[in-house]
């Protein structure tokens, strides 16, 4: 393409809305448009890359056997509320009505959808197993919409869904998924990690989220330093620790003690003097309409999706005041587990500590020395904390480490979640009807590319890989009113269309500087700059936008060249 016909309004100062790069440099570079809050169009050079973005993801999708499909994206709310989601999903979910009163929504997902599709037209088993996907636009009125199209409100999305007649079948399925989403960001030119995630309370233990790295993601990722354990922090696992034996000749005798208005652990630790892992932290939850004490080091967080997982519940909440004084018989601040009416859990940090300090259930006193076993009874012992940098591994030797992430894409298994809602059942070969159990896949596309620009960009710009790049070389003609120079120019930019190179030709008139800045704003990989000196010796200057360097080539030789560049870097990808 020439750049004197592009439309490709790059702009040099900063948009006073924008607080991630991401952000500033799609607007800066021309690649989008708000509209309005949350709601963006693309421009010519930033919809090329979404383009790339999802070529990638169909190819690997197809190859993973998923079929292609184009779901509505109104739906009606009849469907939303067979499967229980009219109600519950709050205000993400746009609803309107038309012309009839009939109610309805923008899509924000499409479980719905394929579930009355695949219903209406699966019947036997032999129809399964069955992956519809789409790369469609979802539209989620967002609380807080923000960071461009990273967090937006109507945003492209490659969402897949997967049908099996049994659980092996549907763990198949989620592997293929798996596989095909690693060959997804790496061909991506992406640096990314799976990572667990928490799967709440259907479709089994765990699912994965993939992130792109970058230090300024919103989401804490957990990996080890050795092995390649990585969870995202809700999920992230802590290793039980051996249990040592405490002989009773090592507990000190119980002590109450006047604690006036210590309540919280940094007060307790000041006024007695002990630190706050030698005291121990009693969280009074209500789950589900019941209370539960959970017992945790004083230095350390309860991770409150481990409670709720493991206690099995719904809903879970801290207890409010009048469950606290029932259970401890006394006001907030002062709970402990010796004589409290509820069940008591401990994390695993509590297992081996001896002497420690905890609460009276009584106004303003504290114990002192209290130990399990003698004092108290624990029901059992789990990992209920948040994890924290250096922890030991759950699964090797190593230790954990933190780092920062884009959640890109999303892999789940839903179990029969909504099949069974919404009967989606296939007779298998006894002729007995089953309900089928299905998976999810979700991509963002338009996040993909936020997110790949977050981790490759520099002070002068984008620094695309050359997988998603708009185009992968310009040519840059430091003065286009000088024949030779302009005369070199085309010629190369006819022969690298004939070549079938991605190419733009910067053929404005224009200062040079103007030029690279532009040229390094947009983030082409290669730069190709012909200037009289060069030209002299018959050669031209090749520029590789990610790494600054500098090549002399010779005019014959370039084209080549850029063509080399670009093949290595796709057969590496593969
Ligand atoms: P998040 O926790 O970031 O809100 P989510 O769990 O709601 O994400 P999913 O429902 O799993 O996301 O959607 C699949 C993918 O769609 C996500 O992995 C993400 O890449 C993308 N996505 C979700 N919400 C948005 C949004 N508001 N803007 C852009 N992309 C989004
Ligand atoms: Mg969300």
């Amino acid at each position: 393409m020439r750049y004197s016909e592009m439309h490709l309004p790059t702009l040099r100062e900063i948009p006073s809305d924008a607080e991630v790069i991401s952000h500033k440099l799609m607007i800066r570079a021309g690649m989008i448009r708000k509209l309005t809050s949350g709601i963006y169009s693309y421009l010519p050079l930033g919809y090329r890359v979404i383009r790339k973005v999802e070529q990638i993801v169909r190819e690997e999708m197809n190859k993973a056997g998923a079929q292609e499909v184009f779901m509505p994206m109104v739906q009606p709310a009849e469907l939303w509320e067979e499967s229980g989601r009219w109600v519950h999903y709050g205000k993400e979910l746009l609803r309107f009505r038309d012309r009839h009163e009939r109610p309805y929504c923008l899509g924000p997902t499409h479980e719905e959808v394929i579930t009355d599709l695949v219903r209406n037209d699966v019947k036997t088993y032999r129809q399964l197993p069955l992956n519809l996907y789409q790369i469609q636009t979802k539209f989620r009125d967002e609380v807080r919409p923000r960071f461009g199209v990273m967090r937006c409100r109507e945003f492209g999305m490659k969402d897949a869904y997967s049908f099996d007649a049994d659980e092996e079948g549907a763990q198949n399925s989620y592997e293929k998924m798996f596989k095909a989403y690693n060959n997804i960001f790496r061909r991506c030119g992406l640096r990314f990690r799976p990572v667990e995630a928490d799967s709440g309370s259907i479709g089994g233990k765990y699912s994965h989220e993939f992130m792109v790295m970058a230090d300024s993601g919103e989401d804490a990722i957990v990996f080890c330093e050795k092995c390649s354990y990585a969870a995202n922090l809700e999920k992230a696992e802590i290793a039980q620790p051996a249990k040592k034996n405490i002989p009773e000749k090592d507990m000190l005798p119980l002590e109450s003690v006047h604690t006036p208005n210590a309540r919280t652990i940094e007060e307790v630790s000041a006024f007695l003097k002990v630190k706050p892992e030698n005291i121990i932290k009693t969280l009074i939850f209500n789950a589900d309409g019941h209370p539960c004490a959970v017992l945790i080091r004083g230095d350390q967080e309860v991770n409150e999706i481990k409670v709720k997982n493991y206690l099995g519940a719904g809903e879970l909440e801290l207890a409010d005041d009048e469950i606290i004084n029932k259970a401890t018989g006394a006001p907030r601040g002062f709970a402990g587990a010796v004589n409290i009416k509820t069940r008591v859990i401990a994390d695993y940090s509590i297992m081996n500590m001896i002497n420690f300090v905890t609460g009276a259930n009584k106004q303003d006193y504290h114990l002192k020395n209290v130990n399990v076993g003698r004092d108290f009874q624990v029901e059992a012992y789990a990992d209920l904390r948040v994890v924290e940098e250096n922890d030991s591994c759950p699964r090797c030797a190593g230790k954990v480490k933190f780092a920062r992430g884009i959640e890109v894409g999303h892999v789940f298994k839903l179990g029969t979640k909504y099949s069974k809602a919404m009967k989606a059942v296939y007779l298998d070969k006894d002729g007995q009807e089953k309900t089928m159990i299905m998976g999810c896949y979700g991509i963002g596309i338009s996040r993909t590319v936020a997110a790949c620009i977050e981790q490759n960009h520099d002070d002068q710009g984008i620094v695309w890989p050359v997988p998603l790049a708009p185009y992968h070389v310009i040519i840059t003609p430091v003065n286009v009113n000088d024949k030779s120079i302009s005369d070199v120019a085309e010629n190369l930019y006819n022969k690298m269309q004939d070549e079938k190179i991605e190419a733009i030709l910067d053929d404005r008139d224009e200062r040079a500087g103007v030029k690279f800045n532009d040229a390094d704003l947009i983030g082409i990989p290669l730069r190709v700059v012909i200037g009289q000196k060069n030209l002299a010796l018959n050669k031209v200057e090749l520029k590789i936008r990610q790494t600054g360097e500098n090549k002399l080539i010779a005019v014959d030789e370039i084209v080549n060249e850029v063509k080399e560049y670009v093949n290595k870097v796709f057969s590496s990808a593969e």
